[in-house]
């Protein structure tokens, strides 16, 4: 049996893969090069308000997976949060994702859930019949207006590119709706951890036979010599020293500030015009309705490309990554040894509960495979 397993990387991946595989008895050295562990899920109280932030942006754990919604409860306790976003567009305030008061809003009606279908229709361009990118997406299904007041500046400023070379299934992720009803995500189980998602690491990674090593960085030059196994996390295209050259994402920066009381009124309202340079303010005591802070803390957050210092967020698989993608995919099904796992080793565009579908997943396959091969 495979005994000694090298992980690399600390975020949802990584930890569940060591969770699953140390309860079977491998022995299972974890590295990071950051200085904790959570990845991009990270969570910390703030110094000075106290409110717990959110260090890399926000994230509202949403699934449909039951087996998953199960799983990640028993490392912490979920309390239910519904994720209502507001737009600006305009200098004035819209409700997000596109419902019935959107819609009335924007076009000053009082339409009923069956006008508003048939009104949508009329103003959705019909000559598109299967949408080829983001934008025939949303030209097909919200038509010219709402898309120029929600869409086409956001994406551009989010994904730095015209939504055109993008593909559809980035606005897919977002329901239109013909009711009131604004919740953000169309998922059964949703909610935020009581504790913030850091002790949900903590948890998973709490056992004698997972070693956590942080502020390693793992390459080319790490010998893996003493390993039977290795699950990488990590970019795809680092991992082979950018050999066929990068793949490109965007990455987010934030600017901090902090108020007192309550600063927006809501956790996110996103700026959906291209005369404001970021795309949303993210105010994170509104994630956590059951604490209570005198102060508050807000983050603007910014889209820009990824420089080689910065960390990677959002795979952005143009045509010309796909075919460098395909290249390193070809590279890394000839390694036995490795199993790429995650958003930054499959460059894809990837939320929490899939990413820890796919590593319990992954660690099964593997526990069936390494006993069958004993
Ligand atoms: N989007 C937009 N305006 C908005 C919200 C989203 O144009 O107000 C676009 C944007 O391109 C984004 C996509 O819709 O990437 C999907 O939205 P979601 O909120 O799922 O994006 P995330 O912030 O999770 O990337």
């Amino acid at each position: 049996m495979a005994k000694k397993i090298l992980i690399v990387g600390a975020g949802f991946s990584g930890a569940v893969i060591a969770q699953q595989l140390s309860e079977q008895g491998y022995e299972i050295d974890l590295i990071d090069e950051r200085s904790h562990i959570g990845g991009n899920c990270y969570t910390e109280r703030d110094a000075e308000t106290d409110v717990m932030v959110h260090k890399y942006g926000p994230h509202i754990f949403n699934t449909d997976n039951k087996e998953v919604w199960d799983y990640i409860q028993k490392y912490c306790e979920m309390i239910p949060y519904v994720n209502r976003v507001k737009a600006k567009s305009n200098d004035k305030i819209y409700s997000l994702p596109i419902n019935l008061h959107t819609i009335n809003q924007f076009y000053d009606k009082a339409f009923t859930p069956e006008e508003a279908r048939e009104f949508i229709k009329t103003i959705g361009d019909r000559s598109i019949v299967q949408p080829k990118n983001f934008e025939e997406q949303a030209l097909k299904f919200i038509g010219k207006d709402l898309y120029k007041a929600f869409f086409y500046s956001y994406t551009k400023k989010q994904w730095g590119c015209e939504p055109s070379e993008l593909p559809a299934s980035i606005l897919k992720r977002l329901p239109i709706r013909f009711n009131y009803d604004d919740n953000y995500y169309a998922n059964p189980y949703q909610g935020i951890p009581r504790d913030g998602y850091t002790a949900i690491f903590d948890k998973l990674l709490e056992h004698e036979n997972i070693n956590v090593q942080l502020n390693t960085k793992y390459d080319a030059s790490y010998s893996t010599n003493e390993y039977d196994h290795v699950f990488y996390s990590g970019p795809i295209d680092a991992f082979f020293e950018y050999k066929f050259g990068r793949l490109s994402y965007r990455t987010v920066y934030f600017e901090k500030g902090v108020a007192e009381g309550d600063y927006q009124g809501n956790a996110v309202i996103n700026y959906t015009d291209d005369s404001v340079p970021f795309t949303r303010v993210h105010e994170h005591k509104h994630f956590t309705p059951w604490e209570s802070h005198k102060k508050t803390t807000y983050f603007t957050e910014y889209s820009k490309e990824t420089e080689p210092d910065d960390v990677p967020y959002y795979p952005k698989r143009l045509p010309k990554d796909l075919n460098v993608l395909e290249k390193y995919q070809n590279e890394a099904e000839k390694l036995k040894k490795y199993t790429f796992v995650g958003r930054l080793a499959t460059y894809r565009y990837m939320d929490m509960h899939h990413v820890i579908n796919e590593a319990l997943d992954v660690a099964r396959a593997f526990i069936q495979s390494t006993k069958i091969n004993a």
